[in-house]
């Protein structure tokens, strides 16, 4: 199968929303959330970034933007975000 009409613009990768990046507003939001998060996480319980996407995804009580940033990054192997200047 070949798509002849590729549009430059993309969509969100998690919700197919109209976007200029490979994820929307909301989940690049969403995305920022998930990872301010992990440092405590880290800090606290000592979780590596693989068994914290794990936790958040299973995690019943995460807000659904970030249990899909979480689900995506586990399905797209995205690293440990590395922190500028930290
Ligand atoms: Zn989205």
């Amino acid at each position: 199968m070949t798509n002849v009409h590729q549009r430059k613009e993309c969509n969100c990768q998690i919700c197919r929303r109209p976007s200029d990046d490979a994820l929307c507003r909301y989940h690049r939001e969403a995305f920022r959330r998930l990872v301010k998060h992990y440092k405590v996480w880290k800090e606290r319980k000592g979780f590596t970034w693989e068994q914290y996407l794990e936790g958040i995804s299973s995690n019943e009580m995460t807000g659904a933007w970030v249990r899909e940033v979480a689900e995506y990054a586990i399905k797209e192997g995205i690293r440990e975000p590395s922190e500028p200047g930290a």
